[in-house]
Formats: C-alpha cells, structure tokens, sequence
C-alpha cells in the first residue's frame, strides 16, 4: 500500500516536473516569454524542499569542495572554475568533467541543472590555448563599445567551448587609486567610459541568453570595490552616498538595464559595513531601486568571512561556499529558517532569481556543452580580433622627432627586455593561473615575434642590458610590471615590495641605452599608470601597451606604421610617487594635483 502510494506520489512529480519544464501550451499561450519564465520558476520552486533550496543558492569549485555525490546530495546550484588545467588537458576532457557533474545533478528528484561558471576576464584565460585579449584597462584605453561587444561575444563561445555558461566579468569598478592590484580588470577611472563598456561587454556576452554561443555576464564588484582608502583590496571605501550614486552605481544601472544576469558582492567594507551584509545597498538600491532580477552572488567564501547569515538577509542569492564553508553556509542557513531569524520569503526571492537565470539561459533544455564549440578556441578570427583590439589599446605619450614609425628598412635594431619575448609577462594577472604566469603559452605571439616578422633589418634580442648594442640603429625596450592578481598586486601588501616606479633593472635598460647614444623606443606592459617620467625624458618614444595578452604581434604593426595610434588613456597619468601617496591620487576629480598625462591623452602619426 505505502509503496503504490509512494510510487503515485512520484509519478505525480514526474507530472508536475514536466509540465514546469516544458510549460503547459493551452494556458501560456498569450504569454511573453518572460512570464512563461516566471510561472514555470513559480511552479518550480513550489515544488522544492528547504534543503533542496538552499541547495540551488550553494556555489562550489568543481574539485576540493566536493566529493563523491556532493552534487546530488546537497542539491548544488552552481559549479566554478578559476584557474588552471585542473580540469583535464583538452577542452574535450573539460566537457566530459562538466557533463558528469551534470548528470549528477539531472539525476536528482527536481533535476535542476547545474550553472557552471569561470573567471574569463579577458578571454577564457584559464584554458591554455585560448585566445587572451588585453585586460579591461586595455580596452578602456581603445573607448571601441562595438570591438568590447565583439570582444564579449568571442569569449562567450571559447567559455561555452570548455563547457561554461556563465562568466564573473566585467569588472565594472572606478578605480580612485592606482596602488590598487585590480586596476586592469576595471576599464578606467571614467565613470561615463566604464558605463559605455559595461553595456557593450554585457550585451556581447549575453546576446540572446538562451543561445548556446552565449553565457551570462557578471557585473562586479558591487560596490565600492576600486575607492577603498589607500587602494587596499577588500579595505574600507569612505565615500557621501552622493559620490557613490554619481561615480560608482552609474555603470551598474547601465548594465542592469542591459540585463545583466548575476552581480557580484564586493570584499570592501562600505563607511565601515561589509558590502556582503549591506542590506540597503543590495535589498533596497540593487534589487529594489534599480529593479534588478538576476542573482547576486557572493564572492568567495563570504559566508564566513562577512557575517554568515547576515549576508543572506542583506540580499546575496548565491554564495560562492568555498574552501571549507559549504556545510556551515547550508546548516547555517537551515537553522536560520528555522529559528525563524531568516525567513523563508528571503529564501525564495534567491531561489527564484537562480531558477528565473537557468530557464532564461535555457538549461534545462541544453544542460550540456556542445563539442562543434571545441574548434573555435583560439581560431584565427578569434586571434585576429584580440590583434585589433592590442593595435587600438596602444597610447602613445611621446614621439620626439618622428622617430616614430620605424622605417622597416632599418638596418639594426636591438630589442631588450624580458617582457619583450614572454607571453605570460604580456599578459599579467588572471592568465593560465590565477595570479598570471611568467612563462610563455600556448598559441602566443610575443612582442619579439612581431618585430621579427615585420622587420626587414637585423633584429638582435637580449633580455637585460648587460650587453649594450652601441651600434644599434635603435633600441625597442620592454619593460614593465610582473604578473599579479587581486591582494598580491596591491602596492604595500606585505607580500611584495612593488612600487609604482618601475623596478631598478628596468630603470638601467633606459639609462644604460641613453648613455650610448642610441635612440630609444620605450613599451611599458603594466597593469596601471606607473611614475616613469624620469624614463619618458630619456626615451624618444613612449608607449603604454597596458596587458595585451596573447596577440604581441599587434604591437609591431603600429611601431611600424602599418597602423596608427588609437588608443587614449583611461586614466590620468601620475608625474610622481608623491602625488599618489595620500589617499587618492591624481585622479580626474582630484583637480588639487595636475596629472603629468591628462585621461583622453594619446598622440598618434
Ligand atoms: C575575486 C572575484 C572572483 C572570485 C572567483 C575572488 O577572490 O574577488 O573577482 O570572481 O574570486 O574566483
């Protein structure tokens, strides 16, 4: 008896599921699809235990934080990646690591599929053979909307490729200070700037949603996260409510208009209250004011670093429950409900902002990654569109006497630099490996490459300059920053002894050509305007290539004159270390301090 009852129950479910799935016909017929959307998340979520429900806010890494059936068991909403080849060696092997999970998840009761996300911040830089465009200042500094869209776009189908439908970019911060190591991952310090690329990198993203060549977009960091005091990663920002409406939120409105799918909580403390648990900033700005119906998600590991269930009653959706915290963030939660300090509205407003983005993405229809994708990871269009973009990113401060372009004839010219001949140098932080790599990579053209390919004179390379060529025509120098990422690449951060001048070695490139007599062409690869004046008076030639990525070999096309100069500076320029030691820096508000370079600055032929 029990048991036909139980096996009618389940078929009842079977019933229901389908109908939610598939949606009944007769009664949506005069539906938009949005509303069909929003009654199919309804009948859904009626359906779903308090475990299975907080089981669709939990996000885990694919590895480490799972074992086993932990997908099944604990109802897992969403899966991540952050770096490296962890994931198998071919995009082949990342999409049948995907694909079990997958299954894992469709064979539950509700099978609810799976959100897999990765941070592809300029291009799917955590597969090795993908193609990499320059970090976001990079694009910044081109001001091109339609490239950034075109940019989103490719990305989204080499994301798709190794089996992800879901990306944590863009980086949409306003930069107040450039000791902050996550200067490159937002586009400028231009608030309109950043609105008009946040909107172009959205919509090249996301294209219809439910596309398998698309994938849903992040804005981050909700808010605050580049005007913390002194630059600090994840530090205070002390800001009127009024410089926060006018100079931060501006991008976030464009880009929840644009649709935006998930917006990420931020690590700072806002006049001294964590972002995470920022109720009034996240319930009632984000969602309310601003109508934004997507997911908030934390970042990682907020729920033990920002208050546990305060961040859940403040209004994030989806916590990134890492390293350790997804069995605290899940009976955490649990108890809330129960003891009534959370209520069960809270839990439904997140789960149906998960649910409303898996029926717009259309996962449960195509739950799994496509393998015809695997072919367009670093093709040539792909590649070629990543050369435009380094060619437009290009800001030229300086050009003394012409010297500018390089007659390719030139007899001898001596490039120097190890950043001059060193993909993963190119590139910085967010490259292959979380806090970049030092080492070249698949599929890349270096700077060198592209001088050597373009030049019809002798080209000698030498990674330092113990060895000055005297009788050099000229001497191509690339110096610049090594890779960093968030924490690591802060200037102060007791990890490291960065400054914002270039390091001594590089300094005596300059130095030591100058006193040769030879004529100098400087490119600076940094992740951020750095003080060179000193090497700007000795160079004849000046140019910023921020992070270009994979494609060097764009860089040479300008040099020589192939193309001209388009880039413009996203931010002001500083002139000394002392300008940026207070708490903001030359930035374009902070008129007390000239910039040496004005933001908009860039000559070209
Ligand atoms: C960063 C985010 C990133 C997340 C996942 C965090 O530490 O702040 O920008 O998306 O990690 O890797």
């Amino acid at each position: 008896m029990i048991q036909s009852l139980l096996q009618s129950a389940n078929i009842l479910l079977f019933l229901s599921i389908i109908l939610v799935v598939v949606g009944c016909k007769k009664k949506t017929m005069s539906l938009d699809k949005n509303q069909m959307i929003e009654q199919k998340v309804d009948s859904l979520l009626a359906l779903m235990s308090l475990e299975e429900k907080i089981g669709q806010m939990s996000q885990v890494r694919h590895f480490w934080d799972i074992a086993d059936d932990d997908v099944a068991t604990k109802f897992i909403g969403s899966v991540i990646h952050t770096e490296g080849p962890v994931p198998g060696k071919t995009a082949l092997e990342w999409q049948e690591k995907f694909i079990k999970l997958q299954k894992q998840a469709l064979s539950t009761r509700l099978g609810i599929p799976l959100l897999f996300a990765v941070d592809a911040i300029h291009g799917q830089n955590t597969f090795e053979g993908a193609t990499i465009f320059p970090h976001n200042i990079g694009l910044g500094a081109t001001g091109n909307a339609k490239l950034v869209e075109e940019i989103a776009a490719i990305t989204a189908i080499e994301v798709q490729a190794t089996g992800f439908s879901w990306t944590f970019s863009p980086c949409i911060a306003i930069p107040y200070n450039e000791k902050w190591g996550r200067v490159y991952e937002a586009f400028s310090e231009s608030t309109a700037l950043t609105t008009k690329l946040a909107i172009a990198s959205v919509k090249g993203y996301q294209g219809n949603l439910a596309d398998l060549n698309t994938i849903m977009a992040t804005a981050k960091h909700f808010v605050g996260d580049g005007a913390t005091d002194f630059g600090v990663e994840g530090g205070n920002t002390t800001l009127s409510e009024k410089e926060v409406n006018e100079r931060l939120l501006p991008p976030y409105k464009a880009a929840v208009k644009a649709g935006v799918g998930a917006i990420m909580s931020s690590f700072n403390l806002m006049n001294n209250k964590p972002m995470h648990a920022h109720k009034a900033m996240i319930t009632d700005t984000l969602k309310t004011s601003m109508k934004f119906d997507g997911i908030v998600v934390s970042d990682w590991k907020a729920y033990s670093r920002f208050g546990g269930n305060d961040i859940v009653n403040a209004g994030i959706d989806m916590i990134m429950a890492v390293d350790g915290d997804l069995d605290d963030f899940q009976s955490g939660v649990k108890s809330g409900v129960k003891n009534d300090s959370i209520s069960i509205s809270r839990i439904d407003d997140a789960v149906k902002r998960i649910l409303r983005q898996k029926f717009r993405l259309g996962l449960f229809e195509n739950p799994f990654p496509k393998k015809e994708l695997i072919k367009e990871i670093g093709s040539k269009p792909h590649r070629n569109k990543a050369r435009q973009a380094v060619r437009e990113s290009l800001v030229l401060l300086k050009n003394e006497n012409k010297i500018l372009p390089i007659d390719k004839k030139t007899s001898k010219i001596v490039v120097v630099g190890e950043h001059a001949d060193n993909a993963g140098l190119q590139s910085g932080g967010w490259t292959i490996n979380w806090q970049g790599t030092k080492e070249n990579y698949k599929g890349t053209t270096t700077i060198l490459d592209g001088i050597k390919s373009i030049s019809e004179g002798e080209i000698v390379y030498e990674k330092d300059a113990s060895k000055v060529h005297k009788d050099a025509d000229l001497a191509i120098i690339v110096v610049g920053e090594t890779p960093y990422a968030e924490f690591f690449g802060d200037i102060g951060h007791e990890s490291n002894t960065l400054t914002l001048s270039l390091i001594k070695e590089h300094q005596e490139y300059i130095g030591n050509y100058k006193k040769a007599g030879v004529k100098i062409v400087t490119v600076l690869i940094s992740g951020r305007p750095l003080v060179v004046t000193n090497q700007l008076q000795k160079s004849d030639a000046f140019i910023v290539a921020w992070l270009p990525g994979s494609e060097g070999n764009g860089i040479a096309e300008v040099l020589f004159g192939d193309y001209n100069f388009k880039g413009k500076l996203p931010h002001s320029w500083p002139k000394s270390e002392a300008d940026i030691s207070g708490k903001y820096g030359p930035n374009f508000w902070n008129d007390s301090i000239p910039a040496l370079y004005p933001f908009g600055y860039g000559l070209n032929y």
